[in-house]
Formats: C-alpha cells, sequence, structure tokens
C-alpha cells in the first residue's frame, strides 16, 4: 500500500511562472494546430495533451480547448470561484471553436454544443465524470431540432439535463433512470431506441420539473452559466470521495489537479448512420496485435460501456460469441471503418504503444474524441513489448521498461487444472484472464475486510462502479452480472491484472439476502466458488489450479532482461523441488535454504526430539546420528538439483521449543517413545520455552550451547557435496550462521565449521570441495558491526525479514494494525516488510554493506528477506550494490526484471549526473 507523497510533483506540477507559453490558463485545439503537445501531460492532463497532439497530427478531432491543471489550484484556492481572468480566456477560446465550426454558443437557431470533459495527468478512468451536450436549453433544443431532428434534439437535452444535474446539482442519478423507466412501461416500449421525439420532449419537462424539486431551482437557461457550472464541477470533483480513493491506490498526488476540456460535441445519436464506440489497436487481454473494439449505432457517449444494449464488434476478428448474429462496423460503415483502420495504426506508430481509443462517427464522418495508451493484461503487456521490439517500433531496453515486474508475477500464476473436475453452472465473458477460487462476497467493503483478514474472496456485483475499486483490489476475482468486455469491472480488472468474469448473466443475485442464484443452484455469501477469466466459466466450490508453462514472448523479454542486468537472482528454496522450479524461472543458486524444514517431516521430527530431549551429550550425539543421514541425503539432492550453482545452507535457526509437542497425548506419545515419563517432557518443554521467541535461545545462541547440532550439519553438508563432487556434478555449499550479533559468535562458530570441514574432506581425499562460511546479517547490531564481522564471513547475506522486525520494534503479525498508523501519519510510504528504501531498514544494509567490504573487498552480499522478491526492493538493492538477490521461486522472474531494470535507470541516470 503507498501513501502520498505530495512534495516532490506538487514541485513539478506547479507550471514555472515565466514564459508567457507557460503562463497560459487555456490551450487552444483544432483544425490541425493546437497549442499543446503530448509531452504537456502535467498542465493539460493526459486526455487534453493527447487531443492536442492528435489535433497536431492532423486527426479528425473536434475543436475545443483546455484548462490547465494550475488553474484547478486557483479555483481551490479561490474557495471555489473561477476568475474573472480565465473566464476571459476561456471565452476567446470559444469563440475560435464558434468561428472554426460556424455555430454560435447559446445561438437559438444554430446552437454550439460542447462536451466539458476532465482528465489528469494520468488515467483515471471513470473517476470524473464528463458533461455531454452542454450548450442545450428550451430554445436552442428548438433549434438544434429544426437543423437536425426532434428526436434526436430532446433525447440530447434529456441527456443533457440528467449529467448536469447529476454532476453538478448533485441529485441522483436513479431518479432520472426511474422516470425513464416509467415512461417506457407507460408507453409499452422497451428500449430507448423506441422512443420518439414527443417522447424524450416530455421526459424532458418531467427532468426540469425533478431539477427544480430536488434544488429548489431552476435548471440553469443560460449557457455561460453552464459551462462554468461544468468547469467548477469538473475541478471540485478532483477531491471527490471516488477520485480520492483512487489517487490513494494509484499513487497519484493530490497535488497533481485536473484539468478541463471543452469541446464541440459531434454526435453519434443522429440515426443510423451515426455510431459510437471504443476500440484497442491491439488485443488489451492477449496482447495480439489485432484491432479490437466495440460500438454502438445511435448512441452517445458512455452508451457502448454502460451496457444499456449490446454492443457490436468493430470487425470479425473482435466478435464474440454472443455477437455471432450482429454485423460488424466494417461491414456497416465501410468507410468510416476504413478511415478508423488508417488512424489507429498512424497513432500507435507515433506513440509507440497500443492505444486505447474512443471515436464518434456522425453521419458517416469519424471523429477521434481521445486515444492513451491502453491499459492490459500482465500477459499483453510481455507480449505488446516484445511484438513493438520484433517490429522495430520500440527497442529492447525500451520493452524490458514496459512491463511492470509487480504484475508479472500473475503471470506465473495458476490457470485451473485441465484434469480437475469441475461443474461449471454458468458461464460469462472472459473479460480478464486467470483462474481464482475464493468465497463469494456481494460488497467490495466487505470484500476488503475479509481480505484483510486473510480469507481469499470473489467479489460478485451486479455490475461494478468507482465505488467498488477497493473491494475489486482486495479480492481474488471478480465476477459481474451485467456489462461487456469494455465494461466498469472488465476495464479495471484487466488494469489489475486481476481475473473477471463480467455479464454473466444466468447469475440472479440479491443483495438484500447475501445470496444469488445460478441456474438452480443457492450460493450464499461465504460459499466458495470459481471463476475462470480465460474461458469466462463460473463453477461452484473450489477447483484446483496449475501453473501455467511460459515460454514464447515471456522468455524472449527475460532473456533481454538477463543481458541487462547486474544483479545475480536466486532463490529461497528449502526441498528439490522448489529448487527445481526456482531453476525453471531462472535462479542461479539459492540463496536461503532452511534446514529446520528437514526437521518437520513426520519420520524425522522423533528424533529431532529424541535430540532436544535428550539428557546428555551421549544421547544427543546418538539422536543427532540418526539425523545425519537424513540431512545428507536432503542436501545430496538439493546441490543435484543445482548442478554447480551456488548453494546457501542456513545452520538450525528457530528456538527448540518449536519442535516439541504441544497437546497432552502427543507428549504422552513422545513420552514413551523415548523412555520417559510426560511429566519430564512438560518440564523440558517449560524450560525452553520464551516470552519473545523471535529474540530468545536461537539462532547461532543455539550453536553455541548445542556446537554438536551445527557440527551435525556441517558435517551432513560437507559429506553431501563430496558425494555430489565425486559422481562428477560441481558443488559450491556456502554455510550460513544465522542471528549473529556480537563478532565473537562467528568467531567462535567459524572454527567449529571449519574444523568439522577438515574433518570431513580429510576422509574424503582429492575431492574438490570448498565450502564457504558467511552469516546472515538480521540484528541490527550486526549492520552496525559490519567491520569486525567481515573478518569471519566470507559473505553476508541480510536477513530482512527479522531485520525489518528488529529495527521497528514490530512484528510481521502486527504489522498490519501498524500500518494503517504509517500511512495516515503519512511517515512511511511503503510498508516495510513488503519494500526496502533507503530511509527505512535500507540505511542499515548500506551501513553493512560499506564497512563490511571495508575489510573485505570481495566480500559476496546478497539479500534473503522476503524482500528479495519486490520490485523496489531490488532496485534498491542493485544500487547499494549487492551481488544478488534471493526470493521465493515465483518471483525469481519478477526479481530479474526488475534488476535489469534497475540497471537500465542506472545507466540512463549516469549522462545526467555527469552532464551537471
Ligand atoms: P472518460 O474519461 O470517462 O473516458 P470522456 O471525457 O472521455 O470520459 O467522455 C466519455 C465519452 O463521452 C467519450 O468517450 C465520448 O464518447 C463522449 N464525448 C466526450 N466528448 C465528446 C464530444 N465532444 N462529442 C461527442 N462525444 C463526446
Ligand atoms: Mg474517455
Ligand atoms: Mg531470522
Amino acid at each position: 500500500m503507498k501513501t502520498r507523497r505530495p512534495a516532490k510533483p506538487a514541485a513539478k506540477a506547479r507550471p514555472a511562472a515565466r514564459g508567457s507559453r507557460a503562463a497560459r490558463r487555456v490551450y487552444f485545439f483544432g483544425a490541425g494546430k493546437a497549442d499543446g503537445t503530448a509531452g504537456m501531460k502535467d498542465l493539460l492532463g493526459g486526455k487534453g495533451a493527447n487531443l492536442a497532439e492528435m489535433t497536431n497530427l492532423g486527426v479528425p478531432v473536434p475543436p475545443g480547448f483546455t484548462i490547465s491543471t494550475a488553474e484547478c489550484h486557483e479555483y481551490t484556492k479561490a474557495g471555489g470561484r473561477i476568475s474573472a481572468a480565465l473566464k476571459k480566456d476561456a471565452l476567446a477560446a470559444l469563440a475560435k471553436v464558434e468561428k472554426l465550426i460556424g455555430m454560435t454558443f447559446g445561438n437559438a437557431s444554430n446552437p454550439l454544443l460542447v462536451s466539458v470533459r476532465s482528465g489528469a495527468r494520468a488515467s483515471m478512468p471513470g473517476m470524473m465524470d464528463t458533461i455531454l451536450n452542454l450548450g442545450l436549453n428550451q430554445k436552442t433544443v428548438k433549434g438544434l431540432a429544426a437543423s437536425a431532428d426532434g428526436r434526436f434534439a430532446y433525447d440530447s437535452f434529456r441527456r443533457f439535463i440528467q449529467m448536469y444535474a447529476d454532476v453538478v446539482l448533485n441529485v441522483p442519478r436513479e431518479r432520472f433512470e426511474s422516470r425513464l423507466e416509467a415512461l417506457k412501461e407507460a408507453r409499452g416500449k422497451h428500449l430507448d431506441t423506441e422512443l420518439g421525439a414527443d417522447d424524450w420532449e416530455q421526459l424532458v419537462h418531467e427532468y426540469l420539473d425533478l431539477v427544480l424539486k430536488e434544488t429548489g431551482k431552476a435548471f440553469p437557461q443560460d449557457p455561460h452559466e453552464q459551462l462554468w457550472g461544468a468547469i467548477g464541477a469538473v475541478f471540485r470533483s478532483w477531491n471527490n470521495e471516488r477520485a480520492i480513493r483512487y489517487r490513494r491506490l494509484n499513487d497519484i498526488p493530490e497535488s497533481w489537479g485536473t484539468a478541463v476540456n471543452v469541446q464541440a460535441m459531434v454526435f453519434g445519436n443522429m440515426g443510423d448512420d451515426c455510431a459510437t464506440g471504443v476500440a484497442f489497436t491491439r488485443d488489451p487481454s492477449t496482447g495480439e496485435n489485432t484491432f479490437y473494439g466495440e460500438y454502438l449505432k445511435n448512441a452517445q457517449g458512455e452508451d457502448v460501456v454502460a451496457g444499456i444494449r449490446t454492443p457490436q464488434p468493430i470487425n470479425k476478428r473482435a466478435r464474440r460469441k454472443d455477437q455471432a448474429h450482429l454485423p460488424t462496423l466494417e461491414e456497416e460503415m465501410p468507410s468510416a471503418y476504413r478511415e478508423l483502420v488508417r488512424i489507429y495504426k498512424g497513432l500507435e506508430k507515433h506513440y509507440r504503444d497500443m492505444q486505447d481509443i474512443e471515436f464518434t462517427i456522425q453521419r458517416g464522418k469519424l471523429w477521434m474524441l481521445q486515444t492513451r495508451n491502453g491499459k492490459r493484461t500482465v500477459r499483453a503487456a510481455v507480449k505488446i513489448a516484445v511484438d513493438m521490439a520484433r517490429e522495430r517500433l520500440i527497442t529492447r531496453e525500451q520493452a524490458v521498461q514496459r512491463v511492470d515486474p509487480r504484475a508479472l508475477d500473475q503471470l506465473l500464476h495458476p490457470t485451473l487444472d485441465p484434469r480437475a473436475v469441475k461443474k461449471v453452472v454458468a458461464r460469462g465473458l472472459p473479460a480478464s484472464p486467470g483462474a481464482a477460487v475464493g468465497n463469494v462476497v456481494f460488497n467490495a467493503d466487505e470484500a476488503e475486510a475479509r481480505a484483510k483478514a486473510g480469507e481469499k474472496v470473489i467479489l460478485v456485483r451486479i455490475e461494478t462502479s468507482p465505488e467498488d475499486i477497493h473491494g475489486m483490489h482486495a479480492a481474488e476475482g471478480i465476477l459481474t452480472a451485467r456489462g461487456g468486455m469494455t465494461s466498469h469491472a472488465a476495464v479495471v480488472a484487466r488494469g489489475m491484472g486481476k481475473c473477471c468474469v463480467a455479464g454473466c448473466g444466468q447469475i440472479l443475485i440479491d443483495y438484500a439476502k447475501g445470496e444469488m442464484r445460478i441456474e438452480g443452484h443457492v450460493v450464499a455469501a461465504g460459499d466458495p466458488i470459481t471463476i475462470d477469466g480465460s474461458t469466462g466459466e463460473v463453477m461452484l466450490g473450489s477447483v484446483p489450479t496449475v501453473t501455467p508453462e511460459l515460454g514464447g514472448e515471456f522468455s524472449e523479454l527475460m532473456k533481454w532482461a538477463d543481458q541487462f542486468r547486474k544483479l545475480r537472482v536466486r532463490t529461497n528454496a528449502d526441498t528439490p523441488n522448489d529448487a527445481k522450479i526456482a531453476r525453471q524461472f531462472g535462479a542461479e543458486g539459492i540463496g536461503l535454504c532452511r534446514t529446520e524444514h528437514m526437521f518437520f517431516e513426520p519420520n524425522r521430527i522423533l528424533a529431532v526430539r529424541e535430540m532436544i530431549l535428550a539428557s546428555d551429550l551421549p544421547k544427543r550425539r546418538r539422536a543427532l546420528d540418526k539425523l545425519l543421514p537424513m540431512q545428507r541425503g536432503d542436501f545430496t539432492e538439493i546441490f543435484r538439483a543445482m548442478e554447480g550453482l551456488p548453494v546457501t545452507i542456513r545452520l538450525l535457526d528457530p528456538p527448540l521449543h518449536e519442535f516439541l509437542p504441544h497437546e497432552d497425548d502427543e507428549i504422552r506419545e513422545v513420552a514413551a517413545n523415548l523412555g520417559t515419563n510426560a511429566a519430564e517432557v512438560r518440564a523440558k518443554i517449560d524450560s525452553l520455552k520464551e516470552f519473545n521467541p523471535m529474540l530468545g535461545h536461537r539462532g547461532c545462541r543455539l550453536g553455541i550451547t548445542f556446537p554438536e547440532i551445527y557440527a551435525m550439519q556441517v558435517r551432513a553438508i560437507v559429506e553431501a557435496a563430496c558425494e555430489v563432487a565425486q559422481s562428477g556434478v560441481r558443488v559450491q555449499p556456502e554455510i550460513m550462521v544465522p542471528l549473529v550479533a556480537h563478532v565473537g559468535e562467528l568467531s567462535r562458530l567459524r572454527k567449529l565449521i571449519e574444523d568439522e570441514i577438515a574433518g570431513v574432506l580429510a576422509e574424503h581425499k582429492g575431492v574438490k570441495v570448498k565450502p564457504t562460511i558467511g552469516t546472515m546479517i538480521e540484528v541490527p547490531r550486526a549492520a552496525l558491526v559490519a567491520e569486525a564481522i567481515a573478518r569471519y564471513a566470507d559473505f553476508f547475506s541480510f536477513g530482512t525479514n527479522d531485520l525489518t522486525q528488529m529495527t521497528y520494534a514490530l512484528s510481521r503479525d502486527d504489522a498490519g494494525k501498524f500500518l494503517s498508523y504509517y500511512q495516515e501519519s503519512g511517515i512511511l510510504e511503503d510498508d516495510p516488510f513488503v519494500s526496502i528504501d533507503e530511509e527505512g531498514v535500507g540505511a542499515l544494509i548500506r551501513i553493512g554493506v560499506e564497512n563490511g567490504r571495508k575489510t573485505r573487498r570481495d566480500l559476496k552480499v546478497g539479500i534473503c528477506g522476503e524482500h528479495g522478491g519486490d520490485p523496489k526492493s531490488v532496485k534498491f538493492c542493485a544500487r547499494v550494490g549487492l551481488d544478488y538477490v534471493s526470493c521465493s521461486p515465483y518471483r525469481v522472474p519478477v526479481a530479474r526484471l526488475a534488476a535489469a531494470q534497475a540497471a537500465l535507470e542506472a545507466g540512463a541516470a549516469k549522462p545526467k549526473v555527469r552532464g551537471r
């Protein structure tokens, strides 16, 4: 989770005061020339900057102007007032628009209508509302009706009243929608398209009455009043709850502000030679290089994504099964389609990235209303990056930087086990790929609460809206009853890389009862279901999943990443199986092999307990003799699996009581097995118990009080290494001592380890095995006295899990509770258990590395905490000069990519520094 950090971006957001260009309040675009460019997102917002860019490229864009983000701050500062200066500039720009298209704002016979659209620097889909058809009133609507037709004019007017009342006057949308439904029912009509001019005109009167009733004031008839009202509402919407929540989730600083775009209307709802649509220049789920999109005839604005009517595919390749009967844009409006293809290709070439475009066709003529870099699944991101590098649109370096490493592990995540028995009860649209299993929840707050408590949930909604985003984040997957491939749920889920099945009409949700019906089955909140976003299938219960094969573009991209990165990537693996998986993902060694897990296996735990409960040394030795061959066997397999790559093995770490039984009958059983009585076993357990086992008798402290345990482990490691080496496989064992706080601990244990190694090697003359000895740095003191510790260490490995707990005096389990404290106070940007940075645990790491290398320049340094798989932390590790990171097997590709990006970022940063 992230918090805002306003200081830095704010400085950038504020335009330089000098230079007339930067001080402009309003940026005009139209007729092939624009004041702005795509590079001016800070000032114009993403939408405005791209409208300007498209205009300059000669793409047909309705003319208009963008009010800069700086004015958003001015507006807020002035207590919600639009300054006279801004009004003057806006009116001048509006006059230019009027002149260009030969229509006049507010003119009774030939009225110019405009849209008022928000747009921040980063795209915030659906976060702030657009008002269309502004400029209509009871006079101008007649002019519009006369010049076009009545049905269209009144339909446009009722849309405007509803949007304006919703956004500016705070009259809930539903009030209007229920009037519309009532009217349709009264007229015996089902579809909006079946209503005629008279119907819409009557609705307009009802709407105007409604506004008067709800607000106590008449709907503003003066177009200029409408305009200022709309502009102010856009500025205010920057601080509405939805927007604030979205910013929090996406790390967007509050200080950016939004721009306002005022643009001449074009109409997709003038008749059957009109349409409006959205499209992606490549398939946003798979990344396939095919033009993909949907449109609706005789429709306006958000109709396509609102799910009111089933949208039509723009071409045959974009056609879904349920659209088989629908004609395509390519068939219905071939010349507009050809123009659209020409434009999308040009835009993609120009932006060198996949574009998400919005368009409207008015009487056969195509107009572009938006372009932006399209959201995509990770799978698509990888394919598009690699394809574009192959097409020479971008370089390989750029391709590697295009993919978010955080998202990458979704690719490695499970799909349904093809052999699993599954009971498909319904089918929706495959809106965002991957499979998810979880318990059903019907609202976003509950999804968030349950996920926080560790439950896996599937968020099930009739349809989603921006209010649901936090719940979508928390859920494993999302299932909706309504909406298409470009519905809110689908678009947002793809952006999050979250599995989503959308528009599953067979589910009937009853929010009040907290249940849904699917084809005769009743599924209550809390019941498990499985959804497959790649096929659209919905299944009852939990279906087993498998990890997908990785190849093709993914391995190509990883190959490129490996060419750029300097940091090595190892894995944390305790078993040969983990080691094998990690090697498939490209691990270059094991950074942490914990030996205690080997002790917990059912057939071994008894020997371990015997060893712990032994009353004297000979008894303990006897137990250890039983464990030796078992450990040796484990290490042999791991060395074989790693085929000569380095393997860091940590000697026993946890406090011994963790291995002892808790339940009475278990205690009796152990006592019987060991020929003692339960009371004695219990007394031993009590004597080993610690209040805070994290800080107790563990790690190297155990090694010092029970040297024979570590001696056995070292023997097992070196014997295994010799055995494997003798079979012709290279081995590189690295023996690691945990929890060292004082150099004395390591110096004593190093001697013990060296002696044992020498003993084993003497028994294996001529075998080439050279184990190294190092330590984990996981106690703050160890980092501080690293200079001394390095005298006895061939390597350091930062154990950042414990180091974080100790540095923050915070246990991992409690961290969740404290996280909100850190976030709300704004003191910490990231969860310290997730990301390392300079201000947190990173400070200790930097000291540890620098001091350690003062003693030993060639000191090998790595990190083996969970941070090793977090991209931000990986980049930090690269910056402080670590040799490697080590992470869980599934995160190895994440770390490889992050390491490559770190190297590329460092490379890009260098010349700048020199230039100064
Ligand atoms: P969002 O940021 O939610 O995508 P937009 O500002 O892009 O909102 O507006 C939503 C939709 O409204 C657009 O996709 C387009 O269909 C319609 N729209 C906006 N401006 C105009 C206009 N000038 N003429 C016709 N339609 C418009
Ligand atoms: Mg848009
Ligand atoms: Mg530890």
